[in-house]
């Protein structure tokens, strides 16, 4: 609660559930994903409140939003470096090279000030190959 007023967002319950859902959440939702979860609490939230709230985090710097999934965007509250493994059958996607550097020579860089990188993998999860 107290780390959430720093955001300077204006904390409904509404907001704050999103926020409580979010919290070291590993799934990458996607935000109805996060509406169905919540809307579970708060019947009556719309849509928006939760595209709205999401758009505010992602332009704090507070969530990630990934591109990872064709279909739909995705959110990661972890917002250290790292990269992503998406299962092309169920979309399942997971956490990977958590601290993996990747650096560019100073000839590939293209007088690039470079600010990140991301890199996405692409397979099919342990539940898919069962299948
Ligand atoms: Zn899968
Ligand atoms: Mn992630």
């Amino acid at each position: 609660m107290e780390k959430y007023k720093k955001l300077g967002l204006k904390l409904t319950p509404q907001r704050i559930a999103i926020l409580e859902f979010l919290e070291g959440n590993k799934s990458h939702p996607s935000a109805e994903d996060i509406y169905t979860a919540v809307s579970q609490r708060f019947p009556t939230m719309s849509f928006a409140t939760v595209y709205n709230t999401l758009d505010s985090l992602r332009m704090k710097g507070e969530v990630l939003e990934l591109t990872i999934d064709p279909f739909k965007k995705r959110f990661d509250p972890n917002t250290e470096p790292h990269h992503h493994l998406i299962c092309t059958k169920c979309r399942h996607i997971v956490d990977i090279g958590v601290g993996y550097r990747l650096d560019l020579s100073e000839g590939d860089s293209k007088g690039f000030e470079i600010t990140g990188n991301h890199i996405e993998f692409y397979g099919i999860c342990p539940e898919c190959r069962k299948r």
